[in-house]
């Protein structure tokens, strides 16, 4: 599936951990591409290595053999400012917001932050910020709270639009419903279900729950033991999956938030 215009490409993509004789693989020659305005979602088991991809997606772990390139500039290699530029490019949303949230600050201050790191001042990007906040359908007054005074839910709405507000070439979500409770879970679920329809988002979505990934993907990858064991148009995984592992998953996850829901055109009507 080599598509040269892909907004990211993963081409026989290798991380190990440790050194020496404690060395242990965890991806084994990933090869994947995302064409732009796609979502693909990872689907995998604990420990079967998607933090560990969507780490080297932004550059935070190092791939011992393969590369990953977005927007066309190699990650590993990139340096400089154009590395800098790079790493806007592309925005990690994680699992924990809270974690990432500093304490003392207002989601204000958050956001004008991550939009502009040297001079981040609110009042300066205030129509901004309340657009990408509207965007996440907070209300604009949000802007003055801290993020202890969020739910999860909002929280995560709030480290959405802090992806956003860099207007990123490539989101990766990495687990970001998994904390939640279930009704919120299949709140956020449609927020991004909507949001990469109305922005053309291109996506990685992550999850370790196949019936969670189904409303927010065009194409579904299984990640079994940090390798690719199947990869196809979300129908098609869902309909006919190829792979005894992939039925696995299918069987583990009805009534699921979103299970029932079809993807896609809904949230296009
Ligand atoms: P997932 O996100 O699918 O749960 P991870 O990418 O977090 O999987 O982890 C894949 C494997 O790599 C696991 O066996 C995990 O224990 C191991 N691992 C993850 N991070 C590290 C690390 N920093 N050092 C050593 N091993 C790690
Ligand atoms: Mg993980």
């Amino acid at each position: 599936m080599a598509d040269n215009t892909a907004a990211i490409q993963i081409r026989e993509l290798e991380v190990s951990y440790g050194w020496g004789r404690s060395t242990t693989r965890v991806l084994h020659g990933i090869t994947l591409d995302v064409a732009q305005g796609n979502t693909v979602a990872v689907v995998g088991e604990s420990g079967s290595g998607k933090s560990t991809l969507a780490k080297a997606l932004v550059g935070s772990v190092r791939p011992s053999a393969g590369s990953v390139t977005i927007g066309g500039l190699d990650v590993t290699t990139t340096r400089g400012a154009r590395r800098t530029a790079m790493r806007r490019k592309v925005q990690l949303i994680p699992q924990d917001p809270y974690s990432s949230l500093d304490p003392r600050r207002t989601i204000g201050e958050a956001l004008a932050e991550a939009v502009d790191p040297q001079r981040a001042k609110v009042r300066r990007h205030a129509d901004d910020i309340v657009h990408w906040l509207e965007t996440v359908r907070m209300p604009a007054d949000t802007l003055h709270r801290y993020p202890h005074e969020l739910s999860g839910g909002q929280r995560q709405r709030v480290a959405i639009a802090r992806g956003l507000i860099v207007r990123p070439e490539v989101v990766i979500a990495d687990e970001i419903t998994s904390a939640l409770d279930v009704s919120v879970q299949a709140e956020i679920l449609g927020l991004i279900a909507k949001l990469r329809v109305e922005l053309g988002l291109t996506m990685l979505f992550i999850s370790h729950n196949l019936a969670v990934v189904r409303r927010v993907s065009d194409e579904v990858v299984v990640l079994y033991q940090g390798e690719v064991v199947e990869h196809g148009p979300a129908a098609q995984v869902y309909g006919d999956p190829q792979h005894e592992y992939t039925r696995t998953l299918l069987n583990a996850v009805p009534g699921a938030p979103g299970f029932d829901i079809e993807p896609r055109q809904r949230e296009a009507a």
